[in-house]
């Protein structure tokens, strides 16, 4: 274990999780990591082991069987699985996002229909709000509910939901009519239960495919068709039609403590590869870190991954005290998204030609990095949350 991202104030308890999950890491996710993302297979039996572990329970609390954790300690899981292999901490993010809104929103009847099974990993989580059409505007979502005497039909088309083949439950974002004057008000997030796999996989409901991507391989990436599908009202999260858009946020903003805690480790990783072949690579006589160049970009990224760390810590420490962090969460998905890229970049260099060969982790983490700009929203979005909130706060009066 090296210097960089500790954690001061753990429990006992949540320093034998971490333990146990840094031992997994290091034993069945990183010596496999790089084949199966280049063969751009599924990670079944690291799958299973976390379901062992309990990760996939994690944050449900103790009385749905789950392991009732913080959010920080769910984060800095995610931290160290990220640096064996990001994908693997995208298979568990949106499970966490879905299980979360249910414990936050759910009806009673809800969260004992999904939460036991979710703590298992028999019920996995997608969530869905992006369509083809858009992404940061969830405001102009064009997928539509409307009332029926059974409850509701739905049609529209995703996009872009990862676990969209494997989850068989999906908190769908979606528009319903609400007579509110607000695009707001009139959303609603409905639990649509399907089969998990391609094709038609329940009553009007279709998943076309994996999507081909840069990078963030072995997981699925998918659309999904809704034609008609028919669900109860009892579908609805927490049976309250019109709240779905704040619902989302709320899952979102812990969200963006997740991609911020896996950029963390993407860049841990990064740095520790480049501080390696920094004391084994020679040029002109000498190890390569010898060279101060070298030497003045290992400083900045030891310290650009210690700051991003500080950042996420700090966001899921808030939200675990229940105050409002939607400021930290934002600043720390985007900081540490930023410094993640720029940490992997210098990585890449300190490699130098190696470093564009596929034998090498670097490759595989340069593609990843990029995700970070861009899932639970751009750092363009974060600095629109970030920049409305400090006009508030420091409003002239
Ligand atoms: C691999 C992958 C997995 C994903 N998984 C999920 C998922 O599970 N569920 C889900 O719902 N979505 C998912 N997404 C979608 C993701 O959240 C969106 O791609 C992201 O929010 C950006 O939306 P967009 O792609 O439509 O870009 P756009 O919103 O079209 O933005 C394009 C560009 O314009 C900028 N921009 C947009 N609006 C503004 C503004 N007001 N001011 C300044 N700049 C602006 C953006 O920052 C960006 O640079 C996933 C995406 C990818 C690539």
């Amino acid at each position: 274990m090296g210097r960089l991202c500790q954690t001061d104030g753990l429990t006992e308890d949540q320093q034998e999780i971490l333990k146990a999950v840094r031992a997994f890491t290091e034993e069945k996710i990183i010596p496999v990591a790089t084949e199966l993302e280049h063969a751009d297979e599924y990670p079944t039996e690291i799958v299973e082991g976390l379901k062992e572990l309990g990760v996939f329970g994690l944050m449900i609390p103790e009385e749905y069987d789950g392991l009732g954790q913080s959010l920080l300690t769910y984060a800095l899981c995610v931290e160290e699985i990220a640096r064996g292999w990001m994908s693997v901490s995208g298979v568990i993010n949106t499970h966490f996002i879905v299980a979360y809104m249910l414990m936050r929103h759910g009806t009673e009847e809800q969260k004992r229909r999904y939460l036991p099974r979710m703590a298992t990993g028999e019920v996995r989580g997608a969530f869905s709000m992006s369509e083809p059409g858009l992404g940061s505007d969830v405001s102009a979502i064009k997928t539509k509910a409307v009332k029926t005497d059974e409850g509701y039909e739905i049609t529209g088309q995703k996009m872009w939901l990862t676990n969209g083949g494997s989850a068989n439950l999906v908190a769908v974002l979606v528009r319903t009519d609400e007579g509110a004057d607000s695009p707001h008000k009139n959303m609603t997030t409905f639990l649509v239960e399907k089969e998990p796999g391609f094709g038609e996989t329940a009553q009007g409901v279709t998943v076309p495919g994996k999507i081909d991507k840069m990078g963030y391989k072995g997981i699925d990436t998918t659309e999904l068709v809704l034609e008609g599908h028919r669900l109860g009202a009892d579908q609805v999260l927490g049976e309250a039609p019109g709240q779905g858009f704040y619902q989302m946020m709320d899952g979102v903003e812990v969200g963006r403590v997740n991609v911020a805690a896996r950029a963390c480790g993407i860049a841990n990783r990064a740095f520790e590869l480049g501080i390696d072949y920094a004391q084994t690579r020679e040029t002109f006589g000498k190890p390569i870190a010898q060279h101060q160049a070298i030497l003045f970009r290992l400083a900045e990224m030891a310290t650009k991954v210690e700051t991003a760390h500080t950042m996420m810590v700090r966001a899921a420490t808030m939200k675990d005290a229940g105050q409002r962090n939607d400021v930290e969460a934002g600043m720390a998905k985007m900081l540490a998204s930023e410094y993640c890229n720029e940490v992997v970049q210098d990585s890449f260099r300190i490699h130098g030609g190696y470093g564009y060969s596929k034998e090498y982790e670097i490759e595989r983490l340069y593609r990843e990095a990029a995700f970070m700009l861009i899932g639970e929203g751009t750092s363009d979005i974060q600095k629109m949350v970030i920049g409305r909130r400090m006009l508030q706060e420091y409003a002239q009066r």
